[in-house]
């Protein structure tokens, strides 16, 4: 089964609102005539009134980078899912590696915001991978299906319909490493296994695996040819509009 492309671009704590308004004006046209596949934008929660402004009428999704799990209340610094709903906004990605590493985000943790997404009708992209010293003690297998299975706990194939997964090797986030469209298909081939037997067949079919983890324009190309990679999360490669735009438009420009 053939599943529609989304490529994501995750702006991390990246752009003002001017910067995040004169890449939008840039990079619409460069797009406009995208119609297979869905694209993404996750500016800083400062700039998504305005991003969202900018992008209506476009076929330019928003996502957002991180939210709370409860509805409001006293947590100072916090956003939660129904402020990102009354923005306008369409994905929350959940469960990045920065989030997990530098600021002790835990499985459970992660849960309860898939949870909290899911009940404002928002799209979670939940985030996954192993580190370099998992992989080297082979245990990229273990973290990814313990990161599925608690991060999914308690919800039902119903709920996660739309669900996207982000399969992102820890080591290949902003390093510069990508991993081989080969190791990228081995994970993804692993996680829609796993899907099938927590959720069913039908449904493992329909869920939407991206690779991301150093993407650029000159390996997305090799990356979308695998039968189990749906799209990207692409981090740095996103924050220029003319880069950003040859990854949406791979096979189409090249
Ligand atoms: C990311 O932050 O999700 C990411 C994949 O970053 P980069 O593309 O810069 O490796």
């Amino acid at each position: 089964m053939k599943r529609r492309p989304l490529i994501a671009g995750n702006w991390k704590m990246h752009k003002t609102i001017a910067e995040t308004l004169a890449y939008i004006e840039a990079f619409k046209p460069l797009v406009a005539g995208v119609e297979d596949r869905d694209i993404m934008l996750a500016p800083p929660f400062t700039a998504l009134d305005a991003a969202q402004r900018a992008l209506e009428g476009s076929r330019i999704s928003l996502g957002a980078q991180n939210c709370h799990w409860e509805e409001e209340g006293a947590f100072t610094g916090e956003i939660s899912a129904r402020m990102l709903a009354d923005i306008g906004v369409t994905y929350v990605i959940l469960g990045h590696s920065e989030r997990r590493h530098i600021f002790g985000e835990t499985d459970e943790m992660i849960r309860q915001k898939v949870a909290a997404v899911l009940r404002h009708e928002l799209v979670p992209i939940l985030c996954i991978g192993e580190t370099l010293e998992e992989r080297e003690a082979g245990k990229t297998f273990s973290v990814l299906e313990r990161q599925l299975k608690e991060g999914l706990k308690g919800l039902s194939a119903g709920d996660l319909k739309d669900l996207v997964i982000a399969y992102e090797p820890v080591w290949a986030i902003g390093t510069g490493k990508t991993a081989s469209p080969e190791q990228a298909e081995e994970a993804h081939a692993f996680c829609r296994r796993l899907l099938a037997e927590m959720f069913g067949a039908d449904f493992a079919e329909k869920i939407r695996i991206l690779y991301g983890g150093s993407v650029k324009p000159e390996n997305i190309v090799g990356l979308m040819a695998r039968p189990d990679i749906d799209g990207a999360l692409v981090g740095g490669a996103s924050l220029k509009p003319d880069v950003f735009a040859r990854i949406v438009c791979f096979g189409r420009m090249e």
